[in-house]
């Protein structure tokens, strides 16, 4: 089951679908300049991680709120989220 919703995130400002148990923390890492192109919660299989642009300081602010960071090639790079997924307790209700 995969739940979304739709948030207001800063950057354009524009409106984008994002996983609810990440949805926080996405629309506040671009509050904070972290500009993500993608992002998902693993829904249970994987890690929560974003995938953000390197350039205009955002891999620079990322890394300076603590985030690891995994280079991906020269514009993006992807960060492994704070968020805990909780789309495994919400299927077993
Ligand atoms: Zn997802
Ligand atoms: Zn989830």
């Amino acid at each position: 089951m995969r739940e979304t919703v739709e948030r207001t995130i800063k950057q354009k400002p524009f409106n984008v679908m994002l996983d609810s148990c990440i949805a926080d923390e996405i629309v506040l890492l671009n509050e904070q300049g972290v500009r993500t192109v993608n992002s998902c919660c693993g829904h249970g299989e994987n890690n929560p991680v974003a995938i953000i642009e390197n350039n205009h300081n955002s891999l620079n602010n990322a890394v300076g709120l603590g985030y690891k960071h995994k280079i991906l090639d020269i514009l993006f790079s992807e960060i492994k989220l704070k968020s805990e997924c909780h789309c495994l307790e919400r299927v077993k209700k």
